[in-house]
């Protein structure tokens, strides 16, 4: 074992000071600073990683409230001689971003755009704003930011200059560094200092520029000798700004601007204030040739040959991604219309710009160019738009599916973004994928082939230890990379930085004579060696097992899994897999001591995509608190933590029961948003589950939790007695009562009791016997049971009417279930609680009801979103057998049966206009029916309507979420999720008709906006 080196021979940048320095360094930044200080191992712990393998515990988190909090901030850090690390969105894939220092998050407040220049196409931009948000500012004036980061949802300008990052379309537009004008920034001494072109620089900035031109001046010899000459070189300093290596120069005129010096230095040299950026007009038109290759050679061969077209992207998918998409149902159709036969690659060219003529006579020249080089008739041309989005949609997407492999071997991110000269890219990656299988292992290729900069990772286990393990194998692939990159002249660090993992290759990219050059620029700008110690200079071996986030056995603090025993299965994610078949082993195999539950948690790798704001669900509660802790990568690292020991009091099998995990999932509305959304499927509501079971059991269930989740099994007593269960809402006083004693929202309603209940009224007899509705099922015949959940059932039975009466109308046989005295129900109010064993109980009861109906092909049809997907979902994992895949395989909303059965034309629903015909009519979705992909088969029915044009509200949660909105500590929170989109979209269609399905999000629409939303089988009943 490696022995535990002290504290002081360890690299900078990776220990704590000791603990006094740290909680005094807490209570300034208390004293004197407005923002948010996070000391606290929880939160400390969300910010020890990025999307990198490493994890390093910071000395604190810093959220500040403006600029001047920043400069306090680093004011008392500098006192202290505490360093600090400014972060964004912390996506960095190398470790730039951790780091045992002050770390400083500029995104939830730092994100103004301080001036736009139109006639100038400048911008003045906050560190903290993200791309997608300027650019969506930006359109209106017909102007972009065109560094277009596969992460611009989430990636900040101030992170994208930190690394020079470079979008999809450089070989256009350049890096970020061919798009900065200026900057301002703050240095260790506390100077707040202006960058831009060195000749209009005074003071101390002019000072430093003048030392650093001293600097590359007598490196000159070296500078041309030893850099790089691609365009995606982004390692080390860019100290060939004074005599320019990039194959595109930094600036037109040759002049020299000093803030491209701070581009790319990985927040090491200075704090980043503000930023001037050079804007381009947004291209009026794209159009896209997919070129299909018989060989991936072939594909690499080529580039060089394609980039002479002048096109503004080459994007490369490989046969395996290919694959993977064509897998896909709902990819295929897609992959189909792009690919002729089964090649073995395809190059993603597109020409963009304003003179479209001009654009498809380009597309004209590269189906010409590929018929020279042999490829007649394999480029199909895509000059519409449609199709070009759901095409780089699923380029995405097949990236996501590499990246959900299972098990503990992942593709790692060390080598994934060389670049060499075109004309080596084919026996680059030859080279390359030879030395992957040399050590048992494989990679994916994909991305920018115009700039020859591909991404490649290989699958390894970074947990396992020893010769065999994935430190030793990524040291022996980096230096075998590196030398190929060597060979071809390229550039080892090509696009994601340098970071922990390539730090120690600065001096081998650029000699030892420049890696002393850096050494004295990070002198010249932070003497103090305040700003991120132990990147770019004197850094850590990119092998160093104490800075692993999987730290293998041999490491001082391996990583180690609790044991627990779950009370949902986990065993799909308990499987090891084969890196060079991705082939994955039987559930339950994988060794994990918490049956699979922590290897799910797992998944998370940190890349950052729930931190988005843009169309979709994930993640309604940070779109509200723009709070780490409330984000699902937050709740999954929280998780990871307490079930590997390493939050404080780790309460041993009770690891789950802490403040700290309660704290992260408490604003987790389980609107399985992330299930869908998340690129490795990590189900936060499924884990929410999880956790609130091991809680509850420690800590107890409180009263409301017992009023909600036995709701199912009292409501048919308290319906017989309505006027006694209102009396809540009637009573003055009656609801601040019940917020006093229960916790219950005084400002809420609740769903009001009644006494003709759906299975109380006598309209029950109207539907089919079982017998009549398995005979029709089993007769070819569209035959289905109607699931009435307790919601429906019990405050809407009008919905279920409505059900049941357009099912028989459009010719359906239709069944439902009865129950003495009581009904059926799912269990998930029992979910919701954490009590599965009460949840499994129903569910089982449920589904032994429904299961002989199912097994004769019978459909089991749902109203409610969050009952129906119960049995798709959490009821597979409760231990219910065989029985509960054979109703899962036949449950459907109301709305994905009906459309399906019209659309195959089995039943006919003749339905009349709407009143007045041409009225809005706008659908907000149930986050669980957006889960299941449920809510086009909603669109898809609403536009049988004559002359009806349904429109999607893009809105995520509306915030009530079962009974979270009613919760008292929750309705703050719960109002401003539904005044993210909902509420708003609504306000702006006073006369719309408005259709939900979720019972919930019914009631927020009444309660936030005074208007009545209806269950689409309502709708339809009213047009019969
Ligand atoms: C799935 C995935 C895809 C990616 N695709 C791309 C891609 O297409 N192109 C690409 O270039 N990169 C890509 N990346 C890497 C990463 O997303 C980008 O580098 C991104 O620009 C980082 O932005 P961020 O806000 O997350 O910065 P962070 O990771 O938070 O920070 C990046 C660096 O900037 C420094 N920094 C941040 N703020 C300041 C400040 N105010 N002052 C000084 N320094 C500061 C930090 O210290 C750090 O060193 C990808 C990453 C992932 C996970
Ligand atoms: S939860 Fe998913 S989307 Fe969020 S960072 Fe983790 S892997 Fe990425
Ligand atoms: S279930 Fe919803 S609220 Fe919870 S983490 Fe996932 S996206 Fe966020």
């Amino acid at each position: 074992m490696r022995p535990d080196r002290p504290d002081t021979l360890r690299p900078p940048g990776t220990v704590r000071p000791p603990n006094e320095t740290c909680h005094a360094l807490e209570r300034r930044l208390r004293a004197h600073t407005r923002g948010d200080v996070l000391f606290d191992a929880a939160s400390r712990g969300r910010y020890a990683t990025d999307a990198s393998i490493y994890q390093i515990d910071p000395v604190g988190v810093f959220v500040p409230v403006d600029a001047d909090d920043v400069a306090a901030a680093l004011d008392i850090a500098r006192d202290m001689k505490v360093p600090v690390l400014p972060r964004g969105a912390g996506t960095s894939q190398c470790g730039q971003t951790v780091g045992a220092a002050l770390v400083v998050d500029t995104t939830r407040h730092l994100r103004k755009v301080l001036e736009l220049d139109v006639p100038n196409r400048r911008v003045v931009v906050e560190p903290g704003l993200v791309l997608d948000h300027l650019n969506a500012q930006l359109r209106p004036h017909g102007l972009w930011y065109p560094v277009d980061v596969s992460t611009s949802a989430q990636a900040t300008l101030g992170g994208m200059a930190g690394n020079n990052s470079c979008g999809s379309r450089s070989i256009a537009y350049g890096n970020m560094v061919h798009n900065v004008l200026g900057a301002t920034a703050w240095l260790s001494s506390g100077e707040l200092l202006e960058f831009g072109p060195l000749a209009s620089l005074s003071g101390r900035a002019r000072r430093i520029g003048e030392a650093v031109r001293e600097l590359a001046e007598t490196h000159r010899a070296d500078i041309e000798a030893r850099w790089p000459k691609v365009m995606r070189r982004v390692g080390g300093y860019n100290l060939d700004i004074f005599c320019n290596q990039s194959e595109r120069p930094y600036t037109a005129d040759g002049s020299v601007n000093l803030a491209h010096l701070l581009v790319g230095s990985e927040g090491t040299l200075a704090f980043t204030r503000s930023l001037a950026l050079q804007l381009a007009p947004l291209p009026r038109a794209r159009v896209l040739g997919v070129v299909n290759f018989p060989s991936f050679r072939k594909a690499m061969e080529s580039a060089q040959h394609i980039v002479q077209l002048g096109p503004t992207a080459v994007e490369l998918v490989d046969r395996i991604m290919i694959e993977l998409s064509l897998a896909n149902p709902a990819f295929r159709p897609t992959v189909e219309a792009a690919i002729v036969g089964r090649p073995d690659a395809v190059l993603l060219v597109e020409f963009a710009g304003d003179d479209r003529a001009e654009l498809l006579r380009r597309l004209a020249s590269l189906v010409e160019l590929m018929a020279d080089l042999g490829l007649p008739g394999h480029v199909v041309e895509m000059p519409d738009e449609a199709p070009q989005k759901a095409l780089w949609d699923v380029r995405k997407a097949g990236l996501n599916i590499m990246m959900s492999l299972k098990g503990d071997g992942k593709p790692v991110s060390f080598i994934e973004d060389c670049a060499v000269p075109l004309e080596h890219l084919a026996d680059y990656t030859d080279a390359l994928t030879e030395v992957f299988a040399r050590h048992g292992t494989h990679g994916t290729w994909y991305a920018h082939a115009s700039v020859g900069t591909l991404h490649v990772r290989p699958i390894l286990d970074m947990r396992r230890g020893g010769p065999d393990g994935g430190a030793a194998k990524m040291r022996a692939i980096a230096e075998e990379a590196s030398a190929l990159v060597r060979r071809f002249k390229g550039a080892y660090s090509g696009e994601h930085g340098d970071g922990l993992c390539r730090g120690e290759w600065v001096e081998w990219q650029f000699g030892t004579a420049l890696g002393e050059a850096f050494r004295a620029i990070k002198r010249e700008f932070d003497p103090a060696h305040l700003f991120n110690p132990g990147k770019i200079v004197d850094t850590p071996k990119m092998d160093d097992a104490a800075l692993f986030r999987f730290a293998p056995p041999e490491a001082p603090r391996p990583y180690r899994r609790i044991e627990i025993r779950p009370v949902l299965d986990w065993s799909a994610w308990n499987v090891q897999n084969d890196p060079v078949t991705e082939r994955t082993t039987a559930p339950g195999t994988g060794g994990d001591t918490t049956g699979g539950f922590a290897m799910a948690v797992e998944m998370c790798n940190n890349n950052g995509h729930c931190r988005k704001f843009d169309a979709g669900t994930m993640c309604p509660s940070y779109r509200v608190t723009r709070d780490e802790r409330h984000l699902t990568r937050g709740r999954a690292n929280t998780l990871r933590l307490a079930l590997s020991g390493q939050l404080p009091d780790p309460l041993g099998p009770d690891a789950l029961a802490s403040d700290d995990v309660r704290d992260a999932m408490e604003l987790c509305v389980g609107c399985k948003g992330c299930r869908r959304e998340c690129p490795t499927g990590v189900d936060m509501a499924r884990m929410k589950i999880e956790f609130l079971a091991h809680y509850k059991a420690r800590h107890g269930h409180g009263l409301r939790d017992r009023l909600v989740a036995r709701l199912p099994d009292y409501a048919h007593r308290a319906s017989a007695l309505p006027w006694l269960a209102n009396l809540r809402d009637a009573l003055p006083g009656a609801a601040w009562l019940s917020e006093k004693l229960l916790g219950l929202s005084a400002r809420r309603s609740l769903p009001r009791w009644r006494a003709d209940t759906f299975w109380r009224s006598a309209d029950a007899a109207n539907f089919a016997s079982r017998d009549d509705t398995v005979a029709a099922a089993r007769a070819g015949r569209p035959a289905a049971v109607l699931f009435v959940d307790t919601f429906n059932g019990t405050f809407e039975s009008e919905n279920a009417w409505a059900a049941a009466r357009v099912l028989r109308a459009a010719g359906c046989t239709v069944h439902t279930l009865a129950r003495a005295g009581a009904h059926h129900c799912c269990g998930r109010t029992y979910l919701a609680s954490g009590r599965v064993d009460d949840a499994r109980r129903k569910a089982g009861e449920l589904i032994d009801a429904l299961a002989p109906l199912a097994e004769a092909g019978v459909a089991v049809v749902g109203l409610e979103p969050s009952c129906l997907f119960t049995l798709r979902d959490e009821a597979l994992v409760m231990g219910l057998g065989p029985r509960a895949e054979t109703v899962a395989a036949q449950a459907l909303m109301f709305e994905e049966y009906l459309a399906r059965e019209l659309d195959a034309g089995r039943l006919h629903l003749p339905l009349g206009p709407l009143d007045p015909p041409g009225r809005r009519l706008l659908v907000h979705g149930h986050c669980h029916q957006k889960a299941f992909g449920a809510v086009g088969a909603v669109l898809r029915l609403l536009q049988r309507i004559p002359g009806a044009k349904p429109e999607l509200i893009e809105s995520s949660c509306c915030g009530m979420a079962g009974s979270f909105g009613y919760e008292a500590e929750h309705h703050d929170v719960s109002m401003q999720m539904a005044e993210a989109a909902l509420l708003p979209a609504l306000r702006a269609a006073p006369d719309a008709i408005v259709v939900a399905d979720g019972t919930s999000c019914r009631h927020q629409i009444a309660d936030g906006a005074r208007r009545e939303a209806l269950h689409v089988a309502r709708l339809l009943a009213r047009l019969l």
